[in-house]
């Protein structure tokens, strides 16, 4: 789960950019997506590296394993 750092829930934020990385035409090895929050108007990346099993987190975003607060 993505949730927007400053409002602390998942509720607003949108998808502005995804990208899905293919190796050899079949294994997914990356995945990109970029957040906008339309409420506070903060913006974040999430990236995952499926061959080191890594995720990178950028800007005012936040991955969270709990269940949104708000939601
Ligand atoms: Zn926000």
């Amino acid at each position: 789960m993505i949730t927007c750092s400053n409002c602390e829930t998942p509720q607003f934020l949108q998808i502005t950019q995804s990208r899905v990385y293919f190796e050899d035409g079949e294994m997914i090895n990356e995945i990109s997506e970029s957040y906008e929050c339309t409420l506070c108007g903060s913006t974040g990346q999430y990236v995952y590296d499926e061959d080191r099993d890594e995720e990178t987190i950028t800007g005012e975003v936040e991955r969270t394993k709990e269940r949104p607060k708000f939601a």
